[in-house]
């Protein structure tokens, strides 16, 4: 409870937190094997996903420009190398989890993968000066592939417009599980959102979405939204018959119905000082 209330208050500071960083957010956290050939290499909140294949590697999400030398430390530590990242996919258009792009690509020189919808607004959160890299744009249903892993993209829009979840398969035991890397459906603190046209019924449909999807293995682009930290320690303590703790189906639905509840909080709180559009 105190840590969801931390992580709370965090996210309330939002707008101040757009090209500071809250604090801690950036404090290295170890990286770790999530399933199969998907790595945990972000730091304590901010989420980055590495996936290892024969012909190189993809990266997800590069958290603030000042995180990056976090994600690399991390994925060096694993014993890969930062320059094998063949592929990065951006992260939604928020500060936090966009701002690191430029550098990722000049440290790699990967193809840079951009949700189409996002697009304009994930420049505007560019480092000065720097013009935002992107090598292809996506939209819904588009797949990105190397080396036999393939990843599918799911508008999930709401806490940005162009809000892309993936999905991929990955095996442990002779086991395939339906992997889902959420984008973010946090829409407590509405009124620090864009607030675009057609908010509010983007965020409801997308919570009716989010059910659509026959998640076993899933994390989110927050750490604290997944309770990583937790998960780990479990992974940490793990006996051979122990299950992968980041298989959590039943997590998964509770956090959409959390988020949903929060969302919809926000809403009649909305409504009733009279701020915003809430239609
Ligand atoms: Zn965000």
């Amino acid at each position: 409870m105190r840590k969801l209330m931390l992580s709370s208050l965090s996210l309330a500071l939002f707008p101040l937190a757009a090209f500071s960083q809250p604090a801690g957010w950036n404090d290295p956290f170890p990286p770790h094997k999530i399933m199969d050939n998907m790595y945990y290499v972000g730091s304590k909140e901010l989420a980055s996903f590495l996936f290892v294949t024969p012909d190189g590697d993809i990266l997800m999400n590069s958290g603030y420009e000042s995180t990056v030398p976090v994600i690399k430390a991390s994925v060096e530590k694993l014993g890969f190398k930062f320059t094998d990242i063949k592929i990065f996919i951006a992260g939604h258009a928020h500060p936090d989890h966009v701002g690191g792009d430029n550098a990722v690509k000049e440290l790699t020189g990967a193809q840079v993968v951009v949700g189409r919808v996002d697009a304009e607004k994930t420049k505007q959160y560019t480092p000065a000066g720097k013009e935002h890299p992107m090598d292809r744009l996506v939209d819904d249903g588009d797949t990105v592939s190397l080396g036999g892993t393939t990843l599918t993209a799911h508008m999930m829009p709401g806490h940005t417009r162009g809000c892309l979840a993936w999905s991929t398969t990955l095996k442990e035991n002779g086991k395939s599980y339906y992997t889902f890397i959420e984008c973010s459906l946090n829409g407590q603190f509405l009124q620090q959102l864009d607030n675009y046209p057609g908010m509010i019924d983007d965020f409801r449909a997308t919570y009716k979405k989010a059910l659509t999807f026959p998640v076993e293995v899933w994390v989110s682009s927050h750490a604290s939204f997944y309770n990583m930290a937790d998960k780990y320690a479990k992974l940490e303590k793990r006996g051979p018959n122990d299950p992968n703790p980041f298989i959590d189906p039943e997590g998964y639905k509770a956090h959409v119905a959390q988020y949903e509840k929060s969302f919809e909080a926000a809403v009649a709180r909305m409504q009733t000082q009279g701020q915003g559009k809430a239609k």
